[in-house]
């Protein structure tokens, strides 16, 4: 059953968080540079496993 609650969990927070490592602003998931301060060290999340 607690399975079950976290494969719903996991399904709805699916977005791993993927922020810049060199001055921690929120990136899209996508991007290889950070649109702040250019940095190519982008850190990502999975905040479901
Ligand atoms: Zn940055």
């Amino acid at each position: 059953m607690i399975r079950t609650i976290r494969r719903i969990l996991s399904r709805t927070t699916e977005e791993p968080i993927v922020e810049c490592r060199h001055c921690g602003v929120n990136v899209e998931p996508e991007a290889d540079s950070c649109p702040g301060c250019g940095s190519t060290e982008i850190a990502s999340y999975d905040i479901a496993s």
